[in-house]
């Protein structure tokens, strides 16, 4: 009889999606044979992106994965990855920073489902420090985020603080 396929599920904002994430992506899907982008609405963050463009983002940067998919979810992560099948969650550590919050989720998490397992990954060195809020505000400022976004995103961002220069006062 063939094994159940491995399912895992790497939640996040993704506004916008980072050379972070997209190396944590193509860590995690060496280890499942389904990966699901779980793209959230977070509206409480007041996204740059709307999901849908989020979305897009993902599809367009991962099209090279055959089992990575995209779906957009707004409920509780654990039952949004039990919908999908899924008995891992991904989740990418950076530094001390997110730690206290990741810690404090997966327990919860843990206690709210004990059949799937939280696994956290670290992306490559260079790449660890990068993150979506900071991407934003370096290029608020006019600084240059070629190094830490792929080239469709960086001009998304560029395109998205043009129109709307008023972002500029938003939290990430
Ligand atoms: P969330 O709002 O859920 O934190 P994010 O899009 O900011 O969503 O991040 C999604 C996941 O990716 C989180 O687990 C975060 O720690 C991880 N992550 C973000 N950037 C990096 C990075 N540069 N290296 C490793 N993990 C990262």
């Amino acid at each position: 009889m063939a094994s159940k396929p491995r399912i895992g599920v790497y939640p996040g904002t993704f506004d916008p999606l980072t050379l972070g994430h997209l190396d944590i992506i193509r860590r995690g899907a060496h280890l499942v044979d389904r990966l699901v982008i779980g793209v959230t609405t977070n509206p409480s963050k007041s996204p740059m992106f709307t999901v849908a463009e989020r979305m897009a983002m993902v599809a367009q940067e991962t099209s090279d994965i055959p089992s990575v998919s995209v779906v957009e979810f707004d409920s509780l992560l654990m039952d949004f990855a039990e919908r999908e099948g899924a008995t891992l969650i991904l989740r990418g550590l950076r530094a001390v920073a997110d730690f206290e919050y990741e810690y404090q989720m997966a327990g919860m998490n843990q206690q709210l489902n004990d059949r799937i397992e939280t696994v956290f990954l670290m992306a490559d060195v260079c790449l660890q420090p990068i993150a979506s809020r900071l991407v934003k505000e370096i290029a608020r400022y006019g600084g240059v985020i070629d190094k830490f976004v792929t080239p469709a995103v960086a001009t998304a961002v560029a395109q998205r603080l043009s129109q709307d220069p008023e972002f500029s006062d938003r939290r990430a």
